[in-house]
């Protein structure tokens, strides 16, 4: 819950702050919308009222479907709200010391914990799997964007072993060197269900880019710094795959 409870801590602490803006806006222009009608700052009030309470609300909703004590409700308005107050999160977060890259691997944290309490199930052919191209050796000479069967699975980094899994449960897989291309291959393939690996950054952006389409993200391993050389945690991929994949579907594919 750790990693978790740093998004929604901070997602609390915005709301509060701009409540706290939101009230002294209505402080401020109590008295001329009053000469404009006497009603108005009730009306003003009760909106700015209904947008604190509900946004808390929603946060509140959250915390209970990560924690496991209810299902999520209201997910398209809770993924919109942390989407608006990601900026502001970010900014009262600078001020603890939060990185950035810290809030966005708890947003994928929350967003993997949605994902699994759906429960989602794909045949293996419904799941597209991609990856980007820095996970590639980079003095591997096979041009593998445009088609990954280009690897000779030599061994020399992970795509081999993708690819190896990738014919053991018969998913799609795709190596993409940006959103673009990423988001042409969902277009073209229509996966059901889709298993990202990349960096915080990317992830948020990506997973946020295909919602509602169900979305599951992997961090990458960056032992030689970002973008070169990078790695994945094959059991960790192993994992999720296994759990979105049916058992009679996998079975099918050994
Ligand atoms: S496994 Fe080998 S052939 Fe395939 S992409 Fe990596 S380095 Fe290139």
């Amino acid at each position: 819950m750790g990693k978790k409870r740093l998004l929604l801590g901070l997602n609390l602490l915005s709301v509060i702050f701009l409540s706290v803006i939101l009230y002294l806006v209505w402080k401020i222009s109590y008295l001329g919308l009053s000469e404009i009608h006497s009603g108005l700052p009730n009306v003003l009030g009760m909106i700015f009222a209904a947008l604190s309470l509900g946004s808390v609300g929603l946060i509140l909703l959250l915390c209970l479907a990560v924690k496991g004590i209810t299902p999520i409700f209201f997910e398209k308005q809770i993924y919109f709200l942390m989407n608006v107050l990601f900026p502001v999160s970010r900014k009262i977060g600078k001020l603890f010391g939060v990185s950035r890259r810290k809030l966005e691997g708890s947003f994928i944290a929350i967003s993997n914990v949605i994902f699994s309490r759906h429960r989602f199930k794909a045949t293996g052919r419904d799941l597209l799997v991609i990856t980007p191209h820095c996970l590639q050796l980079a003095s591997c000479p096979r041009k593998i964007t445009r088609d990954p069967n280009n690897c000779k699975r030599c061994g020399g980094c992970n795509i081999g072993d993708l690819m190896n899994m990738a014919d053991e449960f018969g998913f799609t897989f795709f190596v993409a060197t940006g959103g673009t291309l990423a988001r042409q291959i969902i277009v073209e393939k229509r996966p059901k269900i889709v298993l990202a690996i990349a960096c915080e950054r990317d992830l948020m952006s990506g997973i946020q880019d295909v919602y509602p389409l169900p979305a599951v993200g992997i961090l990458n391993i960056r032992p030689n710094g970002p973008c070169y050389n990078t790695k994945v945690d094959l059991d960790e991929v192993r994992n999720a795959i296994n759990d979105i994949v049916s058992d009679d579907d996998s079975a099918k594919h050994h």
